[in-house]
């Protein structure tokens, strides 16, 4: 990642009645060490954060990013995160994007020092890796155990499968399981049978004409591009729904993707060694979409 810009953020209370917060942010040198060893967000991977994909210096769907950091920040008992200062940190951090072309914003609440200030907050600014392979050409995708039923979520909450923390060491790793295994990139299943999401993006599945994609109760993000994407196919009188999704129903699907913020829409060519068609006018007006700056 080419880093240009990080700013430190004061973290002010979430009823904090002022309207000006550029007092509490603080650029820092990203070429500079910034973090206290005692951090526990590198010391435990304790923190939560957020990825906004960047067009042309507009960051995109900044609302349902903070409400998601906010949501994160309740399920780890972080304070709540004051979202008109993180509005205003994400405002100084696109200007310090690509004038032209894509761009990564990283949100980052940490839980903080032990027994010192809590929690630490940072929000960084970073060329986008160029994706253009993954939206065109398609990537191959193998399932993998993701080690936990469907009903997992609502019985140890304590494991915050719905929260987007820090601690992506496993999502990691079933990346370069998927690669070991031929593969560009994973889609976690239940050990029941269920399909999940990717380590770092959503699936859709179209299934006889309608687009479908595994609900956010079962333990997954509830990402932000498969959100906004359904709000598109919907205005354009397409059919979408969540749903508990089998894995034999994989089988059935005639085309079908992984989104998330920064990659945008990927194709999948293959599941599991066996050929998918890959829809390249309806992906590449997927990726049309989301490549126009919009809130
Ligand atoms: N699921 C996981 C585990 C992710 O890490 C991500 C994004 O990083 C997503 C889904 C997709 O979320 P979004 O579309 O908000 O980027």
């Amino acid at each position: 990642m080419a880093w240009r810009f990080a700013l430190v953020i004061d973290p002010a209370a979430s009823d904090d009645p002022r309207t000006d917060f550029s007092g509490t942010l603080t650029p820092i040198d990203v070429t500079a060490p910034a973090l206290s060893v005692g951090e526990m967000s590198t010391q435990r991977g304790d923190g939560i954060f957020e990825s906004i994909g960047v067009v042309d210096r507009h960051a995109q769907e900044v609302g349902p990013h903070l409400e998601r950091l906010a949501h994160s920040a309740r399920l780890c008992d972080l304070p709540a995160p004051h979202l008109e200062q993180w509005r205003q940190a994400i405002a100084v951090a696109e200007e310090h994007c690509p004038p032209r072309g894509e761009g990564v914003i990283k949100l980052i609440l940490s839980r903080g020092v032990e027994h010192g200030p809590t929690p630490t907050a940072w929000v960084t600014a970073a060329e986008a890796p160029d994706n253009s392979a993954a939206r065109e050409r398609g990537i191959k995708v193998v399932t993998l155990d993701r080690g936990y039923g469907i009903d997992t979520p609502a019985r140890a909450p304590w494991l915050l499968l719905g929260a987007k923390t820090l601690s992506y060491a496993v999502n990691m790793a079933a990346i370069r399981e998927a690669k070991r295994r031929g593969a560009d990139d994973a889609v976690f299943v239940t050990s029941d049978g269920f399909v999940l999401e990717a380590p770092t993006a959503s699936l859709i599945l179209r299934i006889a004409g309608r687009f479908v994609t595994p609900a956010p109760n079962g333990g997954i993000l509830h990402g932000t591009t498969q959100l906004s994407l359904f709000a598109h196919l919907e205005e354009q009188g397409a059919q979408t729904a969540y749903e508990t999704i089998p894995l034999s129903a994989l089988a059935q699907a005639d085309a079908a993707w992984l989104v998330s913020s920064v990659r945008l829409a990927a194709p999948i060519r293959a599941i599991d060694g066996r050929e998918l068609a890959v829809d390249g006018e309806l992906t590449a007006s997927f990726n049309g979409y989301l490549l126009t700056p919009r809130d």
